[in-house]
């Protein structure tokens, strides 16, 4: 029998823990800062979310081009000359609420949507990778190697929103995270210029980082056999018509047949949303 000191003890303990229970259902949402509690009417409401914004993300489910996953009709897969990846998903689209979410976390620092939009990224993992076995059986993916920003966003920023958003998918995965790819400069807002400018700009603004994608591949030969195609993820915040993605995989292309020529490479891509 305890005395009843410890029972008290523990009376107190369980009613402080009941505290603080309530007190992190009734928490701020992470988005909005309303207080919200742990019931929420419509989907199931997501960790650090109140219901209204849980109910605001627009999940992309249905998809109608096969290449980039885009939800409707899509002239630019038809347009591009070559396609250097074999198919891009996003985990939602790009409307006015994600472009709110998104500005919050790139533009002025609420770190706290990190771990929320990486679960939105892990989530589109599972339904692309759930595809690919339907259609492919086991097969399974080698590295995330994000899209880089240029140095001067960088700084801007402090972080690389691919690089965190890649760092989510790969734990998620158990995959490694390989920066094997570099922005070779700096481009003016791409929202400004034209599909072609934007095509033309984009094709020269990144390379693969040779060192990292050799020791990758060196690394990768003394444990799997050549035989078998390396399927690798690249990861981006946004896609828009697909020209950054393009580019970035004919430059990881590049460099890694630079590196091993007869090599059998699928290059997938995940980005968070899609416009
Ligand atoms: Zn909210
Ligand atoms: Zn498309």
């Amino acid at each position: 029998m305890p005395s009843w000191n410890a029972m008290r003890l523990m009376l107190g303990q369980a009613i402080s823990a009941t505290a603080a229970w309530l007190a992190s259902s009734a928490a701020a949402c992470i988005v909005c800062g309303r207080a919200h509690g742990s019931h929420g009417g419509g989907q199931r409401a997501i960790t650090g979310l109140c219901s209204s914004c849980t109910n605001a993300i627009p999940w992309i489910t249905r998809i109608r081009c096969a290449i980039c996953g885009r939800p409707e009709a899509c002239p630019d897969c038809m347009r591009r000359d070559v396609t250097f990846f074999t198919a891009s998903r996003s985990a939602v689209r790009y409307d006015e609420t994600i472009r709110e979410w998104l500005a919050q976390y790139k533009y002025r620092g609420n770190e706290r949507l990190a771990p929320l939009l990486g679960r939105f990224l892990c989530s589109a993992y599972d339904r692309l990778i759930r595809e690919l076995r339907q259609t492919y059986g086991d097969i399974r993916f080698e590295a995330v190697i994000p899209v880089p920003v240029s140095a001067e966003r960088r700084m801007e920023r402090g972080f690389n929103q691919a690089e965190q958003l890649s760092a989510s998918v790969a734990v998620h995965a158990g995959l490694p995270l390989v920066h094997g790819l570099v922005r070779v400069r700096h481009s003016g807002k791409q929202s400004y210029k034209s599909r072609i400018d934007r095509i033309q700009d984009t094709k020269t603004l990144f390379a693969g980082e040779a060192s990292v994608l050799e020791q990758f591949l060196r690394y990768r030969l003394s444990c799997t056999s050549s035989s078998i195609p390396l399927r690798l993820l690249l990861v981006d915040d946004i896609y828009t018509t697909g020209s950054t993605v393009n580019a970035c995989a004919e430059a990881v292309t590049t460099a890694l047949r630079r590196i091993e020529p007869s090599l059998s490479l699928e290059l997938y891509v995940l980005t968070l949303a899609r416009s």
